[in-house]
């Protein structure tokens, strides 16, 4: 069976590009173009014709690729059409009336890479993370990983376990004759340190703040100018600003890219005291939403206009979803006059602003940057990106654990011995050395038809 789907996004556009992969490719070509297929790799202008009725198409460049140096490993062909929907449909339409050629599923060609070992199964999640980058960070850390890195970092711990594992055979295996002991202990020591190098990878969250976003929750009493606040990071009118207390009562969430990270900038419903039902809803997922936040904003204002029983409570609400290291505490309306910096914010922590003339703006954007770079920006070592294999080495540490604890209270040592081999076994998982057919339906699922 030969495949074929367009890979250019459908619609109107200057190129499109159609990708054939299997071994009917090269009889394929030959039909469309009449002619003999192109040296491999060089791109060849040919006219493509209708072979059943000789009337051509459209001329295009041809490109072939000769198994097994292709993206998927077999002969594959790829045709620069003009992208005009008739010329695309026509195209299609003429493939799909070839004998052995089927349209391909979403992200099949990639699945054929993986299954032929052209890549492992990290590197074709990051295939599908390069095209859904929206940010330099996130296309950096998907490049990376589809060059391998974090392939490379799991392979390497899943070799260690191996090696560990084969000393803890053989001192299985000579437990009766007089061997040096100590190698267990060796082992064990290995294998504690590995445990505790997966343990860090898991709770370092960059890569996942990286794939989300990282959440800035704006929180504070009503009328002091959060909306503002956030309407002004944004640039644009995003939350309606608006003079009369508990206006925002819902969560307003905008997006936006700052120190190259994605940022999911949250304003929430002005936490006060009292109100109806619907304005302490609007408090409860506020106060949810700033505890779940990365980094919280915590607005007051220099405002004669907010009644000062609510600016308490405010604060004692602000006190609630707790000023944490990496928080930043804003006074607005600087416009209006002064506020003293809070005696328990750390330093670094305080930014007077006027969300209305724009004043101390630049400083607090600026430091806003910088933490967020700090914090979530990309790590020199590849970072955990998905679900699919945070799970896998969590149950791995399990493994080790359970297996540590056993090596400990001077268990059967083949019972350690498993443990590793489990913990191995759910590394294997993560890039597909272990399993890989059982994976392919969950890796391949969210893929582009084409890719
Ligand atoms: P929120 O309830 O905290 O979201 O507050 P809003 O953003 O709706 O602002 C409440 C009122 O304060 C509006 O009338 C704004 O125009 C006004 N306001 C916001 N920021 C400033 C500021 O920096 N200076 C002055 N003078 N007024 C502001």
């Amino acid at each position: 069976m030969t495949i074929y789907a367009l890979s250019t996004p459908p619609g109107r556009g200057a190129i499109a590009i159609i990708r054939l992969s299997g071994s009917h490719t090269l009889k394929t070509v030959e039909k469309l173009t009449g002619k003999p297929v192109p040296e491999p790799r060089q791109a060849t202008l040919r006219v493509l014709s209708d072979p059943k009725v000789g009337d051509p198409i459209d001329s295009g460049l041809v490109l072939f690729f000769q198994a097994p140096h292709s993206y998927t490993s077999e002969d594959m062909a790829e045709l620069h059409i003009h992208g005009g929907v008739a010329i695309v449909d026509r195209i299609l339409e003429v493939l799909s009336g070839l004998e052995d050629l089927r349209p391909a599923e979403p992200g099949e060609f990639t699945r054929l890479a993986v299954l032929n070992g052209r890549m492992d199964l990290t590197q074709a999640e990051a295939v599908a993370d390069m095209i859904d980058a929206e940010t330099m960070a996130q296309q950096k850390q998907a490049f990376r990983q589809m060059q391998g890195a974090l392939g490379e970092l799991y392979e390497g711990w899943r070799k260690k376990l191996a090696s560990s594992l084969a000393h803890l055979e053989a001192d299985i295996e000579f437990a009766d004759e007089d061997l040096p002991g100590g190698i267990g202990q060796a082992v064990l020591g290995e294998v504690t340190l590995l445990n505790d190098e997966i343990s860090a990878h898991i709770r370092d969250d960059r890569g996942r703040t990286l794939r989300h976003g990282v959440e800035v929750a704006i929180i504070g009493a009503p009328n002091v100018g959060k909306s503002s606040l956030l309407n002004y990071l944004v640039g644009r009118e995003a939350a309606i600003v608006s003079a009369r207390a508990g206006t925002t009562r819902d969560i307003v969430e905008v997006s936006l890219t700052l120190g190259g990270v994605p940022v999911v900038l949250a304003d929430t419903a002005g936490i006060r005291e009292a109100g109806d039902e619907i304005e302490r809803e609007g408090v409860r997922r506020a106060l949810k939403r700033a505890s779940e936040a990365d980094i919280r904003l915590h607005v007051t204002a220099f405002d004669t206009m907010v009644h000062a029983d609510e600016i308490h409570s405010g604060e004692a609400h602000a006190e609630e979803a707790n000023f944490q290291e990496s928080d930043i505490y804003v006074a607005n309306k600087q416009d209006l006059g002064a506020t003293q910096c809070p005696p328990n914010i750390p330093d670094g922590g305080f930014y007077e602003v006027s969300a209305e003339t724009g004043a101390g703006m630049s400083d607090l954007i600026e430091a806003l940057n910088a933490r967020i770079k700090e914090n979530f920006g990309l790590a020199e070592r590849p970072a955990l990106t998905r679900t699919r294999h945070r799970i896998a080495l969590q149950a791995a540490c399990v493994a080790l654990e359970r297996g540590l604890e056993r090596a400990g209270s001077d268990m059967e040592l083949e019972l350690v011995a498993e443990d590793l081999r489990l913990a191995m076994r759910e590394i294997g998982r993560i890039t597909g050395a272990v399993d890989v057919e059982s994976l392919l339906d969950i890796v391949f699922r969210d893929f582009c038809i084409g890719k």
